[in-house]
């Protein structure tokens, strides 16, 4: 296991990503099917790095709350991975999509088992999975303190005005888990985890307090260990080839790190033995991931040399 290489300047590679990504002239559109989240301003640019060595180094809108959405799934995919162990992989696959997170094509051909927890159906049998006889809001508790401890900031909470804009349009996602209800593979209504998962998707968190949480998936003595190592070495790896949808190789291309990204423009990703990174721009790629984000753990990665590639 290595540690961050003393010699780099992470204060002068910051302020170096920062100031390009505040002068990109292109930098995506917000998410436009969830109205809560379309008029956001797409200036906005936040970076943090929390170090295996306990330092962490901020730049841009660093702590500014914005909506995690789908890099939640990876607190949910950790949290059925404590409570279901390997029996949850009878319910959803683990291999790259390579089609849109809310594709229903897919879905049909293979009868209902979504390709990979991070997809949307995916995402949507992980909460039903650790719904099984809970009341939605235990869930969320036990979620929300998942993410606190990791985080070690209890200032972290749901925006429930992004959960109630979901509900009302998510109708795709509602058609996602009917489906799947139809196939034998829902435990609960449609409407429940659907709920459930809306509310996962509108907690709100800082880039600092993203990176922070990020930590018990760094590995190494001084990070909070949350999950059982080899559930570490697994999510990591998921997150590798199936966390940015169907730009997972193209992530992997660029950066050579583990990521997981989400349509609010945040995106997570684990430098193994080193560092967790978080990082936020609201305009989106074609795929769905954040334009300026990506483009910043690419120059971030150039800058450190860091990839799990070696
Ligand atoms: N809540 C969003 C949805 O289900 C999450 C998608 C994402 O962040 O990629 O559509």
């Amino acid at each position: 296991m290595s540690i961050a290489n003393p010699e780099l300047d992470f204060r002068v590679i910051l302020d170096q990503i920062c100031a390009e990504m505040q002068a990109a002239p292109h930098r995506g559109e917000a998410a436009q099917y969830i109205p809560e989240l379309a008029s956001i301003d797409t200036n906005q640019f936040g970076m943090a790095v929390a170090l295996a060595d306990g330092r962490v180094f901020v730049g841009g809108d660093a702590d500014r709350r914005f909506s995690i959405q789908s890099v939640s799934k990876v607190f949910t995919l950790a949290l059925a991975l404590g409570r279901l162990g390997e029996d949850l992989w009878r319910r959803v696959g683990r291999e790259p999509s390579g089609l849109p997170f809310n594709s229903i094509m897919q879905l049909e051909h293979e009868e209902g088992i979504p390709r990979n927890p991070f997809i949307n159906p995916g995402a949507l049998v992980v909460t039903d999975a650790i719904l099984a006889g809970h009341a939605p809001r235990e869930v969320l508790g036990e979620l929300l303190r998942f993410v606190r401890a990791a985080a070690e900031d209890d200032d972290i909470h749901i925006d429930e005005a992004v959960a109630r804009s979901e509900t009302e349009h998510g109708d795709r996602n509602m058609a996602l888990a009917h489906f799947m209800a139809a196939h034998g593979n829902f435990r609960n209504s449609p409407a429940l985890t659907c709920g459930t998962y809306f509310h996962q998707c509108a907690i709100e968190m800082t880039p600092r307090q993203l990176a922070m949480s990020g930590r018990f998936l760094v590995g190494g003595p001084n990070m909070p260990g949350l999950i059982a190592r080899d559930q570490v070495r697994r999510i990591n790896a998921l997150m590798l080839t199936c966390g940015h949808y169907d730009g997972s190789g193209d992530f992997a291309y660029r950066v050579g790190l583990p990521g997981k990204s989400g349509v609010g423009g945040g995106i997570l990703v684990i430098a193994p033995g080193r560092a967790s990174i978080a990082v936020w721009s609201p305009g989106l790629n074609q795929y769905g991931n954040s334009h300026l984000g990506t483009l910043a753990v690419e120059r971030f990665a150039q800058a450190t040399g860091w990839s799990v590639f070696g």
